[in-house]
Order: C-alpha cells, then structure tokens, then sequence
C-alpha cells in the first residue's frame, strides 16, 4: 500500500483564503488588525521566522511590526512593555518570541499577554478553554494538526490516537482537541520511550501525531496499514531538513501522511493569519 501525501500548502491556501474573505468583512466594520512581535535581543533563526511573518501578514493586508527589545532587559520590564502593547487600542494581536534570555520565566512573561490579543494562544486562559472543549485562541501548531487530519475527512469518534511528544503547545493541546471529538488518546514521551514501549503504543495507532523534534524517532515500519501520520518535527539532517517519522518506509504503510517540509509548517502559518483576525474580532466587537 502506497498512501498519498498530506499537502499543507493547499490546506493553508484554503485557510488563507477563508481568512482574507474575513479580513475584508471586518475591514469594511472599520477594523484594522495589527499584529506586534517583540523580540528580546538578537536570534538569527527567530529572524527568519520574523521575516516569513511580517511578508505573510503583508501580503493578507494585516499590519505588522516587530519590536525589538534590548538583551539585557529584565523580566519586569519585559512584562511592563508587554502590558503597555495589552492598553494600546491600535494593536490588536501580540506575539511573544522565543527564546527569552535566560533566567526569565517564559509562562509567567507569556502569562501577562492580554488573552484577546494572544494569537499564538499560549496565555494559560487559552489554553484553559481548550480544556472547557471551547477553543478560542488555541496553539496555532496544535490547531493546524487537526485541520490535517479533518481534512482527510476520517471520523474520529473512537478511533486510536497516539500523540508522542507532551508539550504544552502541541502535544497536550492536540490530545485535549482529539479528545473533545471522541478519539481514544494515548499519550506518549520521553518515559514511554525509556520504557522501551514506544513502538507498542505507535503500532496501535490509526492516527500517529509525531511532536518530539528527533529526526526518524519513528521508524516507518512501526506505521500501522491504512494509518494517517502527522509530523510535526523539524530537523535537521545533514544539509536537509527532515521529520521525526522516516518518511519513505512510513508512506508505504499509511493511508495520508504529511511531509517535512510542507506539511504542518504551512498549516500552522495559515492558522496564525487566521487567529489574528479572530483576536481582531475579539477586541472589536467584545466578544
Ligand atoms: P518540545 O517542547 O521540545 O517537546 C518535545 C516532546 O517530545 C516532549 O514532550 C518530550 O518529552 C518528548 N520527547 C523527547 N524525546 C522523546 C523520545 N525519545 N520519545 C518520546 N518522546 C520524546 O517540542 P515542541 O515545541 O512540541 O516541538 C516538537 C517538534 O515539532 C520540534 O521539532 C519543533 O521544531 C517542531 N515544531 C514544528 C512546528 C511547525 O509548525 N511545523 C511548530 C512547532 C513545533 P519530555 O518533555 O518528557 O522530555
């Protein structure tokens, strides 16, 4: 069985589309979204995330400015600047970028972001309403893992779930959303690994969601037939750029698989330009 690749780009253009038809919508309500990045000293490979930001807002018609803050700057400055964005009307979304210098506290800074104006939905509220099953401004990585798979139109009502990787931005936000649908979750990380019962847990699965940032963690032939693999991790290998789940085996025995890249790199980009506008809305109308 060969299965078919899972394209985030073709995801991610629907999305961008339903979310500039949205744009437009408020636009003519007077609304003008504006998102603001605050970087805290100098990182070259947030810079390109940066980068891909601003050209990705810029091009939906969404203001965009990166503010750029000084290494040195201490947590309560840090937290008194990010409350000064919270007051100021014109904007309208925020973004926190990480890494932090160390020594901060990155929950408590990401905390202090009003969150009605939390696109990335990493302020504990957010998060707390996933658990409620009303996800407002969920995790955008988190987020786009779900439009994968409702795009393959799979009914999850009941169906085995493996999530590997528990962290607070995708793993367990993915694994509460699945769960609100009816899906059996299984949850696993780095003790399911040193356990030896990795390979157990992920042959079981009908859905895989690979979240660990290992290259070829999973090793294809541990894919069940006819199973839909999500992989979220980025590595590096070499000069190329590679998932957690060793693709060219594990196509062979899933039904839908997404690549690395292209796969939930585009989607979660779309869902960011999509939760801006949800924030836009939020503040605009109270919500
Ligand atoms: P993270 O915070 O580092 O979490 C990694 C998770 O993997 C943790 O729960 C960790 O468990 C678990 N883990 C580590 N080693 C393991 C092992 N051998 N077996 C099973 N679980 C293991 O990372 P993240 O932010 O969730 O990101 C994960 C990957 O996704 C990274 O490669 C990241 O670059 C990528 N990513 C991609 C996108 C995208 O848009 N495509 C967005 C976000 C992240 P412990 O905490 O117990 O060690």
């Amino acid at each position: 069985m060969m299965g078919q690749i899972l394209s985030g780009k073709e995801i991610a253009e629907k999305i961008k589309h339903e979310t500039r038809i949205e744009l437009e919508r408020i636009k003519e309500r007077g609304i003008s979204p504006k998102l603001v990045a605050v970087q805290v000293g100098e990182n070259p490979s947030s810079q390109v995330y940066l980068n891909a930001q601003k050209k990705n807002c810029q091009s939906m018609g969404i203001l965009y400015e990166t503010k750029n803050l000084e290494p040195g700057i201490s947590e309560s400055e840090l937290i008194s600047f990010i409350e000064r964005l919270n007051g100021d009307k014109s904007i309208t979304g925020i973004i926190l970028q990480l890494p932090l210098p160390s020594g901060m506290d990155v929950r408590k800074v990401q905390s202090k972001i009003a969150p009605e104006k939390d696109v990335e939905g990493v302020n504990p509220a957010n998060l707390g309403w996933i658990l409620y099953g009303r996800p407002v401004l969920a995790p955008c990585t988190a987020l786009a893992v779900k439009e994968l798979i409702d795009s393959t139109k799979v009914d999850l009502y009941g169906k085995e779930v493996v999530m590997v990787g528990h962290s607070d931005i995708v793993g367990k936000p993915v694994a509460l959303l699945l769960v609100d649908r009816f899906a059996t979750v299984s949850i696993c990380h780095i003790g399911t690994s040193d356990k030896g019962m990795l390979e157990q847990h992920v042959k079981r699965a009908e859905i895989l969601i690979v979240a660990v940032g290992k290259a070829h963690l999973i090793k294809g032939d541990w894919v069940r037939d006819g199973a839909i693999v999500i992989d979220v991790g980025i590595n590096k290998l070499g000069d190329k750029i590679v998932g957690d789940v060793e693709f060219e085996t594990a196509i062979q025995h899933a039904s839908w698989i997404t690549p690395v890249p292209g796969g939930v790199g585009p989607v979660t980009t779309a869902i960011l330009l999509r939760n801006t506008i949800t924030a836009a809305k939020l503040i605009s109308f109270n919500l």
